[in-house]
């Protein structure tokens, strides 16, 4: 059976950063007779649930993975290392598992694709990829936004 992967927090995992998850009805219609691989890029890298908000400053996704912009959280704590960790990880998820696609939570600085926050915490976006999102795109994964409900 095709695999696809999917952002955890849309199947219901709660590992969003405020503690929540929250299944999509829409996500499920997407996924269709497809296993779905659920992964958080975010807990997978060792970061806790609950935790600060964090934003990509000064770029998107491919801008953090070719070092011209960096992953904060709203305190001003650095966790691009982090948020690169997560995405190497979830690659390794995605090939291990046979994935060729992937749906992602929208807007998010990791699973975000076309548009994610702008870094500016006021809940303004910006053209651009998540960290996890522009690394499976680099490496062949087709990466499409989960549908909303
Ligand atoms: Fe959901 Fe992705 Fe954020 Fe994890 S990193 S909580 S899977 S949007």
């Amino acid at each position: 059976m095709e695999s696809v992967l999917v952002s955890a927090c849309l199947q219901g995992v709660p590992c969003r950063f405020d503690g929540r998850g929250r299944a999509s009805g829409a996500m499920t219609a997407a996924i269709g007779e497809r296993r779905p691989v659920a992964f958080c890029p975010e807990v997978s890298a060792g970061l806790p649930t609950p935790r600060r908000p964090a934003e990509i400053v000064g770029g998107d996704g491919h801008d953090v993975l070719d070092g011209r912009a960096r992953v904060v959280d709203d305190t001003g704590h650095d966790v691009t290392d982090e948020f690169v960790d997560g995405a190497e990880r979830a690659l390794a998820a995605a090939r291990r598992t046979g994935c060729t696609e992937a749906l992602l939570m929208a807007r998010s600085p990791s699973c975000g694709r076309g548009t994610v926050y702008d870094g500016t915490f006021t809940g303004e976006l910006r053209d651009g990829d998540g960290v996890t999102a522009a690394l499976l795109e680099r490496n062949g994964i087709s990466v499409r936004p989960a549908p909303r409900d």
